[in-house]
């Protein structure tokens, strides 16, 4: 591959509407777009997830843009790649720092796939060309404010619904929701709001027929995890506890969940996610794409990931009208019928909306070869 230039580009997002999980409200978007070109006019694209402050992970817009300025961007320019499963390798030669690292990977394989003038999702070994789309809804002030905004996802065709809960918002919000809608597709993520003394309390999320719960408890948690599906029948499903094919072992190992939610920002890459989904569909574990309240570009590259043959469960891949007044590629991603069809297009599949990208870029910095 000939990489010429690496561009950061810096931009701020105002979401149509704000998003609240148990450890955070996020009502405006900041994140970095990564933009490598080659020698013949072709540029690819990735994105950083990272929220302001690390509520999440540890990473923040900060942290990552620093990693990729003072030493991300350095490696990838300190010699010449010919693939982009090469990436990984070299960026091992930095500890942790996953979605630095995956925003960077991400415009290599766009740019690699385009080279090659093949859709990314072929590249990647993707098998499915329809992706099953669903939505995950935050905390609502009121139950009825949340049933009427699952009513709206439901008449917009969405497979499954994905509540947040706390403890507070959780056996309560659950049993009105099934009462209303008996025989919905519905999960609820606690992002790590409750420890293994809450046993008995999430015993009760059984009475749901859930499709899963996801990370009930902390990151770092395995073996606890492990205790609680023994004792639930709903299946655990892990997120942020998954942050390497190392902890996908692990997790598999203790049987710490039956199910994984999969982010390319969080292991740190594309290659990283799919030694994750390989190792996942060798032991029959679930997996299904989450979300970052990406653009268009992170979402573009979460639905090339969602064709692989592993993706069983539909994923937090929602239409770019869902998230933004206007994104910032095209065309927009738009759900039909629960149903997102990939395009055959080089790379990502889309192309940058240059006016809205400008109004909503802050800064840049180039980075010559
Ligand atoms: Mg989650």
């Amino acid at each position: 591959m000939n990489i010429r230039k690496i561009t950061l580009h810096r931009l701020k997002m105002k979401l149509k509407h704000p998003f609240r999980n148990s450890l955070s409200a996020v009502s405006e978007k900041e994140f970095s777009i990564v933009e490598i070109e080659n020698g013949s006019g072709l540029s690819g694209y990735g994105e950083t997830v990272a929220f302001d402050a690390p509520w999440y992970t540890e990473e923040t817009n900060e942290t990552t843009q620093y990693m990729l300025e003072q030493f991300l961007v350095p490696l990838l320019k300190a010699a010449p790649i010919s693939h982009p499963s090469e990436v990984q390798q070299r960026f091992q030669a930095v500890k942790g720092n996953p979605m630095a690292k995956a925003a960077l990977e991400e415009a290599v394989w766009d740019l690699y796939a385009k080279e090659q003038n093949l859709p990314l999702h072929r590249i990647l070994g993707g098998v499915n060309k329809e992706i099953a789309a669903g939505i995950s809804i935050g905390i609502e002030n009121t139950i009825e404010s949340l049933l009427a905004r699952i009513e709206d996802k439901i008449s917009e065709g969405y497979k499954r619904v994905k509540i947040k809960i706390k403890p507070g918002w959780d056996v309560n919000v659950l049993r009105e929701i099934r009462s209303a809608f008996p025989s919905l597709p519905l999960m609820a993520d606690a992002n790590s709001a409750y420890s293994l003394r809450d046993l008995d309390h999430l015993k009760q999320l059984d009475e749901f027929s859930l499709l899963m719960i996801e990370q009930p408890f902390a990151h770092n948690d395995f073996a606890d995890h492990a205790v609680l599906q023994e004792q639930l029948a709903t299946p655990v499903c892990l997120d942020e506890s998954i942050q390497s094919l190392a902890d996908a072992r692990t997790a598999i190992a203790l049987g710490s969940c039956r199910i994984i939610n999969l982010k390319i920002g969080r292991v740190g890459g594309l290659q990283e996610a799919m030694d994750i989904h390989n190792l996942a569909l060798e032991h029959g574990i679930g997996l299904w794409c989450g979300g970052m309240l990406e653009s268009g570009i992170g979402r573009a590259h979460n639905m090339a990931l969602a064709s692989l043959p592993g993706f069983t469960l539909p994923g937090d891949i929602g239409s770019s009208s869902h998230y933004w007044h206007e994104d910032i590629i095209v065309p927009e991603v738009i759900v039909e019928k629960g149903i997102i069809k990939l395009n055959d297009l080089p790379g990502i599949g889309y192309r940058l909306n240059q006016e809205v990208f400008e109004a909503c870029r802050t800064g840049k910095k180039t980075f010559s070869l």
